[in-house]
């Protein structure tokens, strides 16, 4: 039996692993990790059975430690608790299906404990890359990437030489709002924008996917996974979601992924990598698809996307400012206090007003994020 911890195991990756745990039957999940979402974890508990849950709001824990108590699991909360979670057990792959920079400790302390992680926050490559892909090589742990594009883009090289990588061509689907002007964008309601053509997400990274900010992020993700300067990844619009991801190597060949939107595919693939398992569900059926087409990213009208090749570039600081100001205008634009164009405004604002500091720490990194959550608290 293959032992797998899950941080983040009631949000939208987090249930589609346990739905791959619950189809294989091999795999023993003994951590599990939520916000504050009880109900789903009680549920949780009773079918896999963890040695320890987090619940990141205490009054929460006590709550669900009361609910569970006929079950010999430890129930813990906070960042001791998430650390704890990731450590404690002998899983050996960590899943970090947390949304948000907070899956920065939980992650580096997973893989100083020889975890390998199934990386699906983003966000903690994004901002401290610099820090996790060194981390990994001197533990000799791997990061099994989980966002659909890396996976494809993981499994496009592999046996290959990624000596001869001449460019990442990392596919879009260009979002609800794709062609639409800056002025149509003005009067973007939550509704509209949490309507992703084709993927069903988090609403944070659904968010992100509208304003092309995901994109700018994974950008960012592919930079670090696959050791390539941002000038190597070329964005790529394809509207029907049918090609994950590419690679085009030095003799000129491409060698892409492709397959339906279904999330499971890539966190099977990190799981059991490099493994090929059955999974269930629809087939290309490429007669009825009729054609792939592809476009230029539209960076005026989407700011999101140059903003991030722009931090990027920089690097530093400069990408977990653009990650933390995004995050909070994030919750703003859900919370219904600014509107839908303000998002990257706040970004924008926050990286101008920025001095970089280069090769930070993790402490670091966290100022830098309170730095620009005091910049949008104080400016909007
Ligand atoms: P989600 O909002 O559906 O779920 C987030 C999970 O994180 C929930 O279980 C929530 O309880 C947990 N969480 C939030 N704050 C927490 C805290 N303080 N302590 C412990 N747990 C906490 O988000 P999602 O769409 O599943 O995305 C998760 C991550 O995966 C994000 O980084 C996202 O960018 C990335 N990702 C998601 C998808 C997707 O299809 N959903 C695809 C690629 C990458
Ligand atoms: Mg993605």
């Amino acid at each position: 039996m293959k032992k797998i911890a899950v941080l983040g195991s009631t949000g939208s990756i987090g249930t589609q692993t346990l739905e791959v745990v619950r189809a294989q039957k091999d795999i023993e999940v003994t951590a599990l990790a939520a916000g504050s979402n009880i109900t789903r974890l009680e549920e949780q508990i009773r079918e896999f059975h963890p040695e320890i849950v987090c619940v990141w709001e205490e009054e929460k824990a006590k709550e669900l430690a009361l609910m569970v108590s006929d079950l010999p699991v430890k129930v813990v909360c906070g960042m001791d608790g998430l650390i704890a979670a990731a450590v404690e057990t002998d899983a050996e792959i960590v899943v970090t299906a947390i949304v948000g920079m907070i899956g920065i400790r939980p992650t580096i302390a997973a893989m100083e404990a020889g975890k390998d992680i199934a990386l699906a926050n983003k966000e903690t490559l994004v901002t401290a890359g610099h820090i996790i892909m060194p981390l990994a090589k001197e533990k000799g742990v791997k990061i099994l990437p989980v966002d659909s594009e890396h996976s494809a883009i993981f499994q496009s090289l592999n046996g290959e030489d990624k000596k001869a990588v001449h460019k990442i061509l990392l596919t879009a689907s260009g979002g609800p709002f794709r062609g639409k002007t800056r002025e149509e964008l003005k009067k973007v309601r939550i509704e509209d924008a949490l309507k992703h053509p084709n993927w069903s997400m988090g609403r944070k990274i659904t968010i992100d996917s509208s304003t092309m900010v995901n994109k700018g992020l994974e950008v960012m993700e592919a930079h670090w996974l696959f050791d390539v300067s941002m000038d190597q990844v070329q964005v790529v619009v394809q509207p029907q979601s049918v090609i994950h991801s590419m690679v085009q190597f030095d003799d000129g060949a491409v060698i892409a992924q492709l397959g339906t939107p279904d999330m499971k595919l890539p966190i099977q693939y990190a799981l059991y990598y490099p493994e090929r398992r059955f999974l269930a569900g629809d087939r290309l059926d490429f007669w009825s698809i009729g054609q792939i087409t592809f476009e230029k990213p539209d960076m005026d009208n989407f700011p999101g996307l140059s903003l991030a090749y722009e931090a990027g570039r920089t690097g530093g600081t400069m990408p977990t400012v653009f990650n933390a100001a995004n995050e909070r205008a994030v919750a703003k634009f859900l919370n219904r206090e600014i509107s839908y164009l303000t998002i990257t405004d706040m970004i924008e604002g926050a990286m101008k007003g920025h001095t970089v500091k280069e090769n930070p720490s993790v402490d670091e990194i966290l100022e830098a994020e309170a730095s620009a959550y005091d910049y949008i608290e104080s400016r909007w």
